[in-house]
């Protein structure tokens, strides 16, 4: 039995994880889940799997979330705040922690559980984008055991060697990872309608069902971006190891080129549900509801490298990888509030890589040696990047 801690319970990952683990009652015992906004879910999810601990991310949502906890007759432990979910995340009772909180918000959570020891699925790329050193290095001085649930990282994972060693491809036989993009919904567009694309375009992705930030994180390919620095760090890999690759069908996830010319793929449906069960159950193989793949039924693959006039963020997050931690921190920041403005209509969807790159333009290099200094960066960026919105709005 695995006694699981769900941080986002109530997100996309977060009920993607509760669907896997519904069918496996046997195997996960749900002792924690937690939740933000939409605490009618929370107290939902918590009739059904019946956790110790239900906790809302705001301190001041402790009432509400108590009395719809006891209107609905559920018996668990209410808890509220931010320490609160380190709480949960760092617990006795828990083995493993699915990290599915969005943004920078995940940061302190996930890696309480990383200084515990845990197993930690990670969803919330965010973390590792602003921390990556201090995160790596975390996971190894606290020996806890770091799965993959971004699917183009599960996939990479999954075709590496066994014996792959960290921070050393060639030494694997590896020439190079090739990460796969879909494009997004705007792969076609003709570039002067960019402008004028709204919220719920950007976030009607072709192939997933995502929460609203990485969507538009997808339309931007800021996603790939941040997934670009999330494999160097998590695979000990140089910008140079890493080749973005869109390929619109979304059915390779991701492959391993080899030195003797093989690359290896992993397939499958575009489901979330594939890499959780991968990493819930690993190594072992459980069923995760997902359609198999029907290849006669599949359209062409394609092909293509990305356009950085198309895609200027990817290119902004390429460069900040390059030029060290700082800049990825900034970089984080900036977009997270720069998606934010753009999802409540006050810049246009092409104001967000101005609004990223303003901000790395801006902020000063300097090395991150604690979390401290992280999040002093972190604000930093937010702030200017919540003074340039303010400048550009309307
Ligand atoms: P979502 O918006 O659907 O859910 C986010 C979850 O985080 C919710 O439970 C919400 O209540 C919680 N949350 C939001 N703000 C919070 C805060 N300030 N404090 C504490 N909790 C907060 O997002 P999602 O699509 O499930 O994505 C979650 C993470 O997984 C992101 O980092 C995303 O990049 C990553 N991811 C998602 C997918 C996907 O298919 N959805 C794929 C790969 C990676
Ligand atoms: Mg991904």
């Amino acid at each position: 039995m695995q006694r699981l801690c769900i941080l986002g319970a109530t997100g996309s990952i977060g009920q993607s994880t509760l669907d896997v683990v519904a069918r496996h009652p046997e195997r996960f015992d749900v002792v924690a889940l937690t939740g933000h906004r939409n605490l009618t879910l929370l107290v939902e999810q918590a009739k059904l799997h019946t956790p110790r601990f239900l906790v809302a991310a705001d301190k001041q949502d402790y009432p509400v979330l108590a009395q719809l906890v006891a209107d609905a007759g559920v018996s668990c432990e209410v808890l509220a705040g931010e320490e609160a979910l380190e709480y949960v995340s760092a617990h006795a009772e828990i083995d493993v922690v699915m990290a599915a909180i969005v943004g920078a918000a995940g940061l302190l959570p996930t890696l309480a559980a990383v200084k515990a020891g845990k197993r930690v699925l990670l969803a919330n790329k965010e973390a590792l984008v602003m921390s990556g050193r201090l995160f790596m290095q975390a996971v190894r001085e606290h020996q806890a055991t770091l799965l993959p649930i971004d699917s183009e990282h599960n996939a990479i994972f999954q075709c590496l060697p066994h014996d792959y060693s960290y921070g050393a491809p060639a030494t694997s036989g590896i020439s190079k990872i090739l990460l796969t993009g879909s494009g997004g919904p705007f792969l076609h567009k003709a570039m002067h309608e960019l402008d004028g694309v709204t919220p719920q375009q950007a976030c009607k992705h072709p192939n997933w069902s995502m929460g609203r930030k990485i969507s538009v994180d997808s339309a931007t390919m800021m996603n790939k971006g941040l997934e670009f620095i999330e494999a160097c760090w998590l695979f000990g890999l140089t910008t140079e190891q890493i080749q973005v690759v869109i390929h619109p069908q979304s059915v390779i996830h991701s492959m391993v080129q080899y030195q003797d010319g093989s690359v290896l793929a992993q397939m499958g449906n575009p489901d979330m549900r594939t890499p959780i069960a991968h990493a819930l159950a690993y190594p072992k193989r459980i069923e995760a509801g997902v359609a198999p793949l029907d290849f006669a039924a599949l359209a062409d693959f394609s092909f293509q490298y990305p356009d950085y006039t198309r895609y200027p963020n990817l290119k902004l997050a390429i460069d900040a990888c390059q030029a060290g931690q700082y800049a990825t921190t900034s970089l984080n920041a900036a977009n997270e509030i720069a998606v934010e403005a753009f999802l409540l209509g006050k810049i246009r969807f092409t104001q967000i890589a101005g609004v990223n790159e303003h901000v790395l333009q801006s902020i000063d290099a300097l090395e991150l040696n604690n979390i401290d200094t992280v999040l002093n960066v972190d604000r930093r960026a937010r702030e200017l990047a919540t003074s340039l919105v303010a400048r550009w709005q309307g």
